[in-house]
């Protein structure tokens, strides 16, 4: 794909490139201060949401154009660049004629081609960044789809950002960073650049570093975090914003390592295996929650535990496509087997209550 530099002249060619500021624009006081006090800490683009796409309605949905002017000051006063998040062709108007600096799609809008579409129809002919977050759900294609579309409109400057995606498992993150999905975007598009915003992943603002940190160590191009003076007060996404000087900390604290290509690759491609393990051991409680469930079936209707023949059919069925997929017929046995086995032991259980 045909790109050029996302780097604004005055901002620094090394690792992490740094976007930060408030999840929302919410008085022209808050912006401000943010905005002075993250410049103090060296950061030089401002990022404030000035419309909020909001899941349920009722809730802030940002204060709109009357914001842009804020941006503005940020801009003129403080020699700061600005980015916005743009979901509209009305959004990108805006956002031009007021002198906004960066563009980004959000994970919503991304997801959604005939939005994008539009974003991309009215940035035809402008010269401008524009950076891409995931869509909301895992669609690699999708992702790569919205920045192709963008692409297509003659838009150059062009960073994609991983936010994480959404999931009914919220254990730990508020969205699964699934690295993988990132890992193979950077793996097609190997000259895109990769923000990773560690706000939307964790979710909590304790996340932010190890987050941070993650995304060096796989040689992400920079981050995109959710920064505010009084976080707890945060009209939106205040559990996960942190100060200008906590962000500073984090900041100063993340190891750059500058690894050759060979650990590099290697760091890259454990991250992929350790992502598969964690798809193979859900997958695996998944398929021991159904076998409980016929477990309970059998039960309830009088049936032993092994039936034989389906057994067996299983195991033949499956050898015969391991080796279609490439693998031994001998090591399928001995996964399918200790599976088995494990099934018939939660099925026992269920016998026994
Ligand atoms: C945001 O950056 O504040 C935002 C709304 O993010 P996302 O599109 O990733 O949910
Ligand atoms: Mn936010």
């Amino acid at each position: 794909m045909e790109l050029e530099s996302i780097l604004l002249p005055g901002v620094d060619a090394k690792r992490p490139f740094v976007i930060a500021g408030p999840c929302s624009a919410e008085t022209e006081e808050q912006v401000m201060e943010a905005a002075r006090s993250l410049k103090s800490h060296g950061i030089k683009i401002f990022r404030a949401g000035v419309w909020k796409p909001r899941t349920k309605p009722g809730g802030f949905e940002g204060v709109g154009v009357e914001a842009l002017p804020w941006l503005k000051r940020v801009k003129t006063e403080l020699g700061m660049y600005t980015a916005v998040e743009v979901a509209t062709a009305k959004h990108v108007r805006e956002c031009l004629s007021h002198d906004v600096d960066i563009l980004w799609v959000g994970a919503r809008t991304s997801a959604n081609p005939f939005a994008v579409q539009e974003i991309a129809d009215a940035l035809e002919g402008i010269d401008i960044p524009v950076f891409i977050k995931n869509p909301v759900n895992p669609d690699l294609d999708l992702w790569i789809g919205a920045i192709e579309r963008i692409h297509n409109a003659g838009i150059r400057r062009i960073a994609a950002i991983h936010r994480g995606f959404s999931s009914s498992d919220k254990k730990i993150y508020r969205n699964l960073p699934l690295w993988h999905i990132p890992i193979e975007l950077k793996r097609q598009i190997p000259n895109l650049p990769i923000i990773c915003d560690p706000s939307h992943i964790g979710g909590r603002r304790e996340l932010i570093a190890p987050i941070c940190q993650q995304a060096m160590d796989l040689n992400f191009d920079g981050l995109i975090v959710e920064s505010h003076c009084h976080p707890d007060k945060a009209w939106s996404d205040a559990a996960q914003q942190v100060t200008p000087d906590v962000l500073d900390f984090i900041l100063n604290t993340l190891v750059i390592r500058d690894m050759t290509q060979s650990t590099e690759n290697l760091t890259v491609l454990r991250r992929q295996i350790d992502d598969l393990d964690n798809s193979l051991l859900e997958l695996l409680a998944r398929r021991m929650r159904v076998s409980v469930e016929i477990g309970v079936y059998k039960k309830e209707h009088n049936m032993p535990i092994l039936q034989e023949q389906r057994y067996g059919e299983i195991i033949a069925n499956r050898v015969e496509q391991a080796g279609r997929m490439g693998m031994d017929a001998e090591f399928i046995k001995t996964v399918l087997v200790a599976i088995h086995e494990e099934s018939v032991r939660h099925q026992m259980e269920v016998m026994k209550k």
